[in-house]
């Protein structure tokens, strides 16, 4: 059995500079608080929870003066605001792509409504939509944009700009796009097409995978956007689709009789995970 592992499956540049930040952070202070978790991955956080790193939801738990490290997917302007008033270290890893949407909401508040294409849960959106401020919406579906036009239509402005979540499908962000320029025709609509090419690059790879194998393997943390990406592309086109965090879950499949297996992995999986899938699949 061929087992191919993707050339990009894995961390992405900004997953990897907030670990690495993380770590260092470890190394010289005593306690080091993380906002959320550091990424949509137990083992990782596991790994670092075990160095140290505590886990807080929110920075009523964190004492007045502690460190505290804001992850790749940043946070919204308030939680700046807040810790300033506590007087907290921040260590800053939030990616420098998610950073730049930041800045450009930021820009463009003033004379523009501000749409957030993306999961609205998701703790990049809900940051993006902090900096973006009252004038704005976020559209997770076809059917928030008449919602977001009657918020838009009480504002007296009559331009509108919209960016995305970093991690969201080029596609879906190509056809919410669409319909909003229907619906806004009014307005001077600017798309700013804000999606990550780290993404991109996984997506397009996990697609051109997806047609030339026969079972793929996703490996990522269930509640990661861009792995759930990754499997529902990889869903598409493939005879059979496999979404795993960890090499357990594929020891009681049966893979006797397949030719070749593709591996992926999203954004925040790290390299001895995907290592151990392929090793097992190898020796079987
Ligand atoms: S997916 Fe892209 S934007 Fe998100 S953390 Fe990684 S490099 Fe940064």
């Amino acid at each position: 059995m061929e087992v191919i592992v993707g050339k990009m499956a894995g961390f992405c540049p900004g997953v990897e500079g907030a670990i690495k930040k993380a770590r260092t952070a470890l190394e010289t202070r005593d306690r080091v608080y993380c906002l959320g978790e550091i990424v949509h991955n137990k083992q990782v956080v596991n790994s670092l929870e075990k160095e140290g790193m505590i886990t807080v939801e929110s920075l009523d738990e964190v004492p007045n003066n502690s460190s505290v490290l804001i992850r790749a997917h940043g946070e919204p302007e308030t939680t700046y605001k807040k810790a300033e008033s506590k007087n907290l270290e921040l260590l800053d890893a939030t990616c420098g792509k998610v950073f730049s949407i930041h800045k450009k909401v930021e820009r463009e508040k003033e004379d523009s409504f501000i749409i957030v294409l993306g999961k609205k849960n998701h703790p990049e959106v809900i940051g993006t939509k902090g900096f973006a401020g009252e004038n704005s919406f976020v559209i997770e579906t076809e059917d928030d944009i008449l919602d977001a036009y009657m918020k838009y239509e009480i504002t007296d402005l009559g331009r509108v700009y919209v960016v995305g979540q970093t991690t969201i499908s080029s596609s879906y962000f190509d056809i919410l796009a669409k319909e909003i320029e229907k619906e806004f025709y009014e307005a001077e609509v600017c798309i700013d097409k804000t999606i990550c090419n780290a993404t991109e690059i996984r997506q397009k790879e996990t697609l051109e995978m997806s047609k030339k194998f026969h079972t793929m393997i996703i490996i990522g943390g269930k509640n990661s956007s861009n792995t759930k990406e990754l499997y529902k592309i990889a869903e598409n086109n493939c005879q059979k689709v496999y979404l795993i965090e960890t090499v357990e879950e594929i020891k009681d499949i049966e893979f006797t009789g397949i030719e070749n297996i593709g591996i992926m992995a999203g954004a925040s999986t790290p390299k001895e995970s995907i290592n151990e899938v392929k090793e097992y699949l190898e020796n079987l």
